[in-house]
């Protein structure tokens, strides 16, 4: 029974199809309408949509995963003989990725000086095609000069790609510094309740979304509707979250800068960070995840120091509601330059809970670490 008087619902269906009906047979080629559930229904322009919206872009494709929006995008505008720059701060699963294109698929793919600046232009090659920034690294926290770098890039006509899951779309705006695609784990902030992998590529230009868009139909990349609910569902609430995620991380950094134990505070909102500078320029913001060194701790200590912790969760991942502590020294590989620091590397992800738990979750972490 249908009530066309009916007052709508807040947000849209969810509606699970792969097949769509035709009322005719004469519509089933048509190309101006979409034709099967893979393309994606309203609930997916709805996410596109807030998410363009977030970034000022003008074409967005959703993808399963934070990961699969590097690769779609990256394979979108380059293929086999060209050349791909990759910052060398980018994060484990970048790196990886990177390396495969190379393997597997005929790309060369080389990693840069996250400092680089205007200067990356002397590792453009003939065949250089992208550039992929992660800006601040999700692990070291360097940032990029990005406006330094697009703008050496649009001169060689080379497309630029930005891992923006630490800013959100809202601490930094990449497409407002010429970047031409904007990378999200929407897992992360846009979903915040960590229950759903989600990814998502939005592009400055049409023509730009459209190289990505083509790659992603054609390669299958497909997105729950499902899935699509949830993040839309959780971007309701990312500006509100993201303020106060941002103001409780301020605030332990600046607290943990003052502990003995800490020889450095990895966070660009600080004016002890050494890109600080390009912060203040560049990004609105201060994000919900840095991290710290700790002075020439052994390897024991920093598990004492974690496992004593009882408020923060340990685990990968951040933008949820929990507070998340991570050893990153592992996985901190580089290929331009060694990592160096006085000390082991924590990364701490600030959720939702009250300052002072979160202060004293940590100093239960320094005693543990301390005997
Ligand atoms: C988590 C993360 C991703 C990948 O997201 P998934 O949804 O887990 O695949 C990509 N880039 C950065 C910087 C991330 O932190």
């Amino acid at each position: 029974m249908t009530r066309p008087d009916r007052p709508r619902p807040v947000n849209p269906p969810v509606e699970r199809a792969s097949t769509l009906l035709f009322d005719r047979a004469e519509d089933v080629y048509r190309t101006d309408v979409v034709t099967y559930g893979r393309h994606g229904l309203t609930v997916h322009d709805e996410l596109k949509r807030a998410l363009m919206e977030l970034e000022g872009g003008a074409a967005c494709t959703l993808t399963p995963s934070g990961v699969s929006a590097i690769s779609t995008a990256a394979l979108g505008l380059c293929g086999a003989g060209d050349h791909l720059l990759v910052t060398d701060n980018a994060y484990g699963p970048t790196r990886r990725f990177a390396r495969l294109l190379a393997r597997r698929m005929g790309l060369e793919t080389e990693f840069f000086d996250p400092r680089a600046g205007a200067d990356i232009a002397r590792l453009f090659r003939p065949n250089t095609r992208a550039i992929l920034m992660e800006s601040p690294g999700s692990l070291t926290f360097e940032l990029h000069d990005v406006p330094a770098i697009t703008a050496a890039a649009q001169d060689a006509g080379i497309a630029t790609m930005l891992d923006d899951t630490w800013g959100a779309g809202l601490a930094f705006k990449p497409l407002d510094h010429g970047v031409d695609a904007a990378l999200h784990a929407a897992t992360k902030f846009p979903s915040g309740g960590s229950d759903v992998l989600l990814g998502a590529a939005v592009s400055r230009t049409p023509e730009i979304g459209e190289r990505i868009q083509t790659f992603a139909t054609h390669f299958g990349v497909a997105v729950s509707p499902d899935d699509a609910y949830m993040v839309l569902r959780g971007m309701r609430s990312l500006k509100a979250r993201f303020a106060r995620q941002q103001e409780s991380a301020l605030a332990l950094a600046s607290w943990l800068r003052d502990r003995r134990e800490v020889a450095l505070v990895l966070h660009p909102g600080l004016d002890s960070h050494p890109d600080h500078g390009l912060w203040r320029r560049d990004f609105l913001g201060g994000g919900a995840l840095f991290a710290i060194v700790v002075r020439g701790w052994s390897e024991a200590q920093v598990l004492a120091f974690l496992n004593a912790l009882t408020v923060i969760g340990l685990g990968f991942s951040y933008g949820g509601f929990e507070s998340l502590a991570i050893w990153c020294d592992p996985q901190l590989k580089r290929e331009v330059g060694p990592w160096r620091a006085e000390g082991p590397l924590i990364r701490l992800a600030v959720g939702l809970e009250p300052l002072s738990d979160l202060v004293a979750d940590l100093e239960r972490g320094f005693a543990a670490a301390a005997v």
